[in-house]
């Protein structure tokens, strides 16, 4: 493959919009990256949709008004069946996706077995595949409604919904901390590193965490790491700097580091909001490196380099 996991994953986030619910981004680019692992390359092409949008396609084919605003548009053919509000996509709750050629420059709409199996990895993560329906087949369509139906929508409720990302079993005898022990788990099912889901910060969970890191920046940009889980000169040239804004594995890296150490960057979700932003600066403080907020070389060595100091 010539195009670039981050290639992938930045285009699909400019294609999905604001608006979209958290959950549901976070699955859909867990959706690309692990269809990336199996070889397949694919996109978003469209998520969170505007009423004034959806109007506008519900248009296509009709003779159609919205809030006293003409949307007939005959010169097209009929595309959705559903009215403003009517889209799990005007809640931020749906998405369409398309597979590109491997060097990511051609759109491919052949449903094919590539194209089912990115839906059923949707469906493992907890999508509804248009696919699947009876009436009106909507191959590239994945929705998530949390049980809730438009109207139930309309009128504000929020959808609860489960993202599932691990499928690993839980261990039995749960003694250690239960947010280490999911940071184990989504090592073990992100990585394939086969650590103890025990709750505690060891040598083998740190060494997961950098094998974690070194797969993301060969994946994301293109390094040519031995990902073997020890921190080095190469691993630590290589790293990245991550800041506020940053929306990826590496910082939901740096988050289970950090939590890791004790300080609590919020909710583990790969956004680097404000706690994370606060975490990583009280951590270099107290560590006593430059507290610039940014999570670069100095601060990634400080985390994981266990030759010269910080006995465990
Ligand atoms: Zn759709």
């Amino acid at each position: 493959m010539t195009v670039a996991l981050r290639t992938l994953l930045d285009r699909s986030v400019k294609k999905m919009g604001k608006g979209m619910n958290p959950m549901v981004k976070a699955a859909t680019l867990e959706m690309v990256e692990r269809a990336y692992t199996e070889r397949i390359t694919v996109q978003i092409s469209a998520g969170h949709r505007s009423l004034e949008e959806q109007a506008a396609l519900y248009g296509q084919g009709r003779v159609y008004s919205y809030n006293g605003k003409n949307y007939s548009n005959l010169a097209k053919p009929i595309v959705t069946n559903a009215k403003p509000g009517q889209s799990y996509h005007n809640y931020g709750l749906a998405i369409d996706f398309f597979i590109v050629s491997d060097d990511g420059k051609r759109a491919i709409w052949t449903v094919d077995s590539k194209w089912q199996r990115v839906a059923a990895i949707g469906k493992d993560l907890g999508f509804k595949w248009g696919g699947d329906w009876s009436a009106f087949k909507d191959y590239p369509h994945l929705e998530m409604s949390g049980g809730l139906s438009f109207t139930q929508l309309q009128a504000g409720k929020e959808p609860h919904l489960t993202f599932k990302l691990e499928k690993m079993e839980m261990p039995k005898t749960n003694k250690g901390d239960s947010h280490i022990i999911s940071i184990q788990k989504t090592l073990n099912s992100r990585y394939k590193t086969n650590i103890e889901g025990d709750g505690f910060y060891g040598p083998k969970t740190r060494s997961a965490l950098i094998k974690g890191l070194q797969t993301e920046l060969n994946k994301q940009y293109n390094r040519k790491l031995v990902v073997d889980g020890k921190w080095g000169a190469k691993t630590k040239t290589a790293t990245v700097i991550i800041k506020k804004g940053a929306s990826c594995k590496i910082t939901w890296i740096l988050q289970a580091a950090l939590y890791m150490e004790g300080f609590n960057p919020g909710p583990l979700d790969g956004e680097f909001g404000e706690k994370t932003e606060t975490a990583l600066f009280k951590y270099q403080k107290a560590r006593k490196i430059p507290a610039d907020k940014l999570a670069g070389k100095v601060t990634w060595n400080e985390l994981f380099d266990r030759n010269t100091k910080h006995l465990m």
